[in-house]
C-alpha cells in the first residue's frame, strides 16, 4: 500500500465560490494542522452561477504570502467556454499566482462529443497563463486523454487528478477509476506532471488526497511527475513558467 504525503495542495474552495463553506483563514489554519507548506486558493471563474466577482480576484494581493506558515498561492478554477476560451482575460491572469481551469456544467459550452470537448481542453492550455487543468476525468465531459497528456506535455500544463471527484455526489460523473488509472499511466509514460489535489470546498477537507490510494496502488508512477508531492518543485515549476511567459500580456 502506497501512501503519498503530499506537501501542496493545488484546489480549493473558499466561500467566495458560493457553494464552498470556509474562509481563506480556516483553509490556512487546516493546512497548517496537516502538514502542508503551500495550498493555491483557487476559487470558481465568474461564468459559474454563484461565483465571485472579477473584483475578488483583481484584490487578492492583499492576502499575505504566508498565512499560519503555510505559503498561499492567489489563484483561480476558471472555466473552459463554449468557445475555446476561459473566463478570464490575460491581464488579470497575469497577476495570479496560479491559474486552473476546467470544465463545468452551467457555464455555456455545450460540446457535442469527445472530439469536442478534446479540443476546447487543448485550446485552453494554449493560453499561456494556464498552469492545470482540473478533472480532466469526467463520464459526462469525455475527452481523449492519450490527446489531453500530449498536449499537456508541448505546452507544459498540470494536469489533475482530483479526490474530491470521488466523494459520493461526483462519483457518477468524475469518480471514474478506470480513466484516472488511464491517465496517470499516460502521464508517466509521456513525462507529464500530474498533481493530486483535494478540491477542498470545506476546510478540513484540505490536502485530503487518500481517495486516489487506489491510483498510487495499481499504477507504478514516480513520485517526481507528482508535483505537488513537493513544494519547492511547483515553486520553480512556476518561476520557470513567468520567465516564459513575460512577453504574452
Ligand atoms: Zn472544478
Ligand atoms: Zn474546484
Amino acid at each position: 500500500m502506497i501512501i503519498l504525503k503530499i506537501e501542496a495542495d493545488l484546489h480549493t474552495h473558499t466561500i467566495a465560490s458560493g457553494h464552498a463553506y470556509s474562509t481563506v483563514e480556516e483553509l490556512a489554519k487546516s493546512a497548517s494542522q496537516r502538514g502542508l507548506k503551500l495550498f493555491a486558493v483557487t476559487d470558481h471563474g465568474i461564468a459559474l452561477p454563484g461565483g465571485p466577482h472579477l473584483y475578488h480576484f483583481t484584490n487578492m494581493g492583499v492576502l499575505p504570502e504566508k498565512i499560519h506558515g503555510v505559503r498561499v498561492l492567489k489563484g483561480v478554477e476558471a472555466n473552459i467556454l463554449g468557445n475555446g476560451n476561459i473566463d478570464m482575460g490575460r491581464r488579470l491572469l497575469h497577476k495570479l499566482d496560479f491559474v486552473a481551469a476546467g470544465l463545468h456544467s452551467n457555464t455555456g459550452h455545450n460540446f457535442k462529443n469527445m472530439k469536442e470537448y478534446t479540443d476546447a481542453i487543448i485550446n485552453v492550455m494554449k493560453n499561456p497563463f494556464v498552469n492545470m487543468i482540473t478533472h480532466p476525468v469526467n463520464r459526462y465531459f469525455p475527452t481523449n486523454l492519450e490527446r489531453v497528456v500530449l498536449a499537456a506535455k508541448k505546452y507544459g500544463i498540470i494536469l489533475e487528478l482530483n479526490a474530491g471527484s470521488y466523494c459520493r455526489r461526483k462519483n457518477s460523473s468524475r469518480g471514474v477509476k478506470e480513466m484516472s488509472i488511464k491517465l496517470a499511466q499516460l502521464a508517466q509514460k509521456h513525462h507529464v506532471y500530474l498533481s493530486l489535489n483535494s478540491d477542498a470546498h470545506y476546510h478540513d477537507l484540505i490536502g485530503d488526497v487518500s481517495a486516489l490510494d487506489f491510483v498510487l496502488n495499481e499504477t507504478q508512477i514516480d513520485e517526481e511527475i507528482i508535483i505537488n508531492s513537493s513544494a519547492e518543485r511547483i515553486l520553480s515549476f512556476l518561476d520557470y513558467q513567468k520567465e516564459e511567459k513575460k512577453s504574452a500580456v
